[in-house]
């Protein structure tokens, strides 16, 4: 349903609240909220741990649950997440094989702590729309968890997609129109009684579970960041998750300074660089006209002091043909990453050679095998 009745102020979460920055408002984690009464979009807070690695944890994200809301340990829902390699790529360059997930994609980050939440509080039945992988995540995370999902599609979304929503038993439901009338149906279910938007957009515990995957390219390059982070942006919420890991980490005093974040956007659709959409692209999953966090996107990149780079469709098949020749198969969304450093003359502002950069590569190849 909408936004609840009045403030929550929470005592089960150890200090962790979702919160209004437009007006302040303070919601409780898990609650059946989405975005704020006064229409605004929540974020999440907590309290530093001073420690963000728990050693004794299951080998998954939840490895880094002290940088989580608290959930108890029965909530904690997994399919073994996380704990992607990472691996040299020549040249002061690192591929972060974030596509090596239950779903093949890095939305299973994302979608294990919202799941997990969704569980701890009790909820029954979600609610998701997408075109892709996070649908695919959602649906995965909640046969995980034993809550009924619903996942709304646009009009014209593939066969095998529907398919791979479908076979972990979620509901397939086709949105006349596109993406947005897909949204659009979701939110609408989602005003019923009893059921969670677990929208990968709105809900911040979302970029909070994609926040471990700065964590883990912190601790795998031997507790320092990298020079600077490559990205494909969309929705941004790769973007959003890097920041706050790496944020939170500069406060710790366990990083010097954090990462430039180099935003990747498709030539054809790129909002964070004021471009009008002209068209389609392959890198469908970014190809996001109007996210609404755009505003918190572009501020997370500027204060990183990186760039938003973008890319033609030509340049995205040509870095997805060479990743694969050295072994590495991606869908072209995350292949525009690779594309972006590849081509190094341009935009001004990306690294040079040997800059210590990780290029994060965020779903498989066989997510669009054509
Ligand atoms: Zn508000």
């Amino acid at each position: 349903m909408g936004p609840p009745l009045g403030a929550a102020r929470d005592s089960g979460h150890g200090g962790w609240e979702q919160w209004c920055p437009t007006c302040g408002q303070v919601y409780v984690v898990g609650a059946m909220v989405w975005r704020c009464a006064c229409g605004g979009l929540l974020e999440l807070r907590g309290p530093l741990a001073a420690e963000p690695v728990d050693p004794g944890a299951p080998w998954s994200l939840w490895r880094y649950a002290p940088v989580l809301p608290p959930l108890r340990a029965a909530s904690r829902v997994s399919l073994g997440e996380g704990m992607t390699p990472l691996v040299a790529a020549g040249d002061g360059c690192w591929w972060k094989l974030d596509f090596l997930q239950p779903t093949l994609s890095f939305k299973d980050r994302g979608a294990a702590v919202l799941l997990a939440a969704a569980a701890d509080a009790g909820v029954e039945a979600v609610v998701a729309d997408s075109s892709g992988n996070a649908g695919t995540a959602v649906a995965a995370y909640a046969a995980r968890a034993g809550i009924a999902a619903e996942i709304w599609v646009p009009e014209g979304t593939s066969a095998a997609k529907r398919a791979a929503i479908e076979a972990h038993g979620a509901t397939v439901a086709v949105a006349p129109g596109g993406r947005s009338a897909a949204a659009a149906a979701a939110r609408d279910r989602a005003e019923q009684p009893g059921v969670f938007y677990a929208s990968h957009v709105y809900q911040p515990l979302f970029v909070a579970g994609v926040k471990t995957v700065g964590y883990e390219i912190w601790e795998q390059l031997g507790r320092r960041a990298p020079g600077s982070v490559v990205v494909p942006a969309g929705n941004g919420t790769l973007v959003l998750g890097l920041a706050a890991a790496f944020a939170e980490l500069l406060a710790l005093g366990l990083v010097e300074r954090a990462p430039r974040i180099v935003a990747v956007q498709a030539a054809a659709c790129s909002p964070l660089s004021g471009a009008a959409p002209r068209g389609e692209t392959i890198a469908e999953g970014i190809a996001i006209a109007e996210p609404p966090r755009l505003a918190q996107v572009r501020a997370a990149v500027a204060a990183s002091e990186g760039v938003v780079a973008t890319v033609e469709d030509h340049a995205i098949v040509a870095a997805r043909a060479d990743l694969a020749r050295s072994g590495v198969w991606v869908e072209p969304t995350a292949a525009a990453a690779w594309a972006a450093w590849r081509d190094r003359s341009r935009p001004p502002g990306l690294p040079e050679a040997g800059g210590d950069v990780v290029v994060v590569l965020c779903g498989a190849g066989l997510k669009k095998p054509a």
